[in-house]
């Protein structure tokens, strides 16, 4: 990450991205350039009480330091995963860290002292390659991260939809294969059942049985495939076939200039890009086939998304009368 020169009174908002084991930390510069980074456990085993605590106290410990270095705090932005009512700031559901119903924004700000806001991991961070990376001056952007889950965000000029229940862009759990496997959700053929990083990993295993030595990561599949060996050859290609069936139907949904993908299956790069952009333009009809590109901010994305939410926050009304 580039450390941008602050001059001393520079205003910087607190930002966390907090995940099932690690949240990352920055303060970041209006401009989107982060001028501090930190990591920390999350520790979800502790319990929800003791990782919201982590949160505030981490939170706090930043402010502090941005004051000690003669910076201004001026907001906190918070990004979660699973489902995030961003309009009252609560933290509805989320498996693997383990909130509900946590009222998060209200905590930190009763904490901190400042404006603070409360964001989706996987839309703050569609939110962040669309205005600062791989999306950038496109407009409309589908940024969709390919990790042990599959989600989405549909970002128009800087800003991603959320849905009226705080659930939007569950592309994962679009019907892909419905004699497939059981997805986490419950229902079969989800297409995160069928090509998210976890479960091409599954499939090669289970394909490879008794031959497997031991399990292989879909970034190995890919490997694999791209030498010509057979059995990952298919399941990378059954990935590819999935992943373009499901971007076909977002594409169909939401016309969008540029697809963003993210995630850790992403940083197979050209191995999966390559074919999967193959695989998508066979599927159009008479849509307009989008540009297909990796994400470009890496894992800092939900970090600066979840800062330029709080930006927007504190800018208010005031910034969307200007779009
Ligand atoms: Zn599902």
């Amino acid at each position: 990450m580039s450390r941008g020169d602050a001059a001393p009174t520079d205003p910087v908002v607190v930002a966390l991205d907090v995940g099932g084991t690690g949240m990352k930390c920055a303060l970041v510069r209006p401009d989107g350039v982060a001028v501090r980074t930190e990591r920390h456990p999350t520790d979800a085993a502790r319990g929800p009480a003791a990782v919201v605590a982590t949160i505030l106290d981490v939170a706090e410990g930043l402010a502090d330091k941005a004051r000690a270095d003669g910076l201004t705090p001026i907001a906190v932005g918070i990004a979660v995963p699973g489902v995030v009512d961003e309009a009252r700031g609560v933290a509805v559901w989320s498996a693997n860290v383990g909130f509900r119903d946590v009222p998060l924004r209200d905590l930190a700000v009763r904490r901190l002292g400042l404006p603070t806001a409360l964001g989706h991991d996987v839309r703050v961070g569609g939110l962040a390659e669309a205005r600062l990376g791989a999306g950038r001056g496109t407009g409309h952007v589908l940024f969709v991260a390919i990790g042990t889950g599959i989600a989405a965000a549909h970002v128009v000029d800087g800003h991603a939809a959320v849905g009226a229940h705080g659930a939007a862009g569950e592309i994962g759990h679009i019907l892909v294969r419905p004699d497939g496997p059981r997805c986490g959700c419950g229902r079969p053929g989800c297409l995160e059942a069928v090509a998210s990083a976890a479960a091409v990993g599954r499939r090669y295993a289970e394909l490879a049985g008794e031959a497997a030595d031991a399990p292989v990561s879909a970034a190995e599949v890919a490997e694999r495939a791209a030498t010509g060996e057979p059995l990952a050859s298919q399941v990378w290609q059954e990935t590819v076939e999935a992943l373009a069936d499901g971007l076909a139907s977002g594409q169909a949904l939401f016309d969008v200039a540029t697809i963003v993908l993210g995630g850790g299956l992403a940083q197979a790069g050209d191995l999966l890009l390559t074919p999967l952009r193959a695989a998508l333009h066979e599927r159009m009809t008479f849509h307009r086939e989008p540009q297909l590109v990796a994400a470009a901010l890496g894992d800092e994305a939900g970090c600066l998304g979840a800062a330029l939410l709080a930006m927007d926050a504190v800018r208010g009304h005031d910034h969307q009368e200007k779009r």
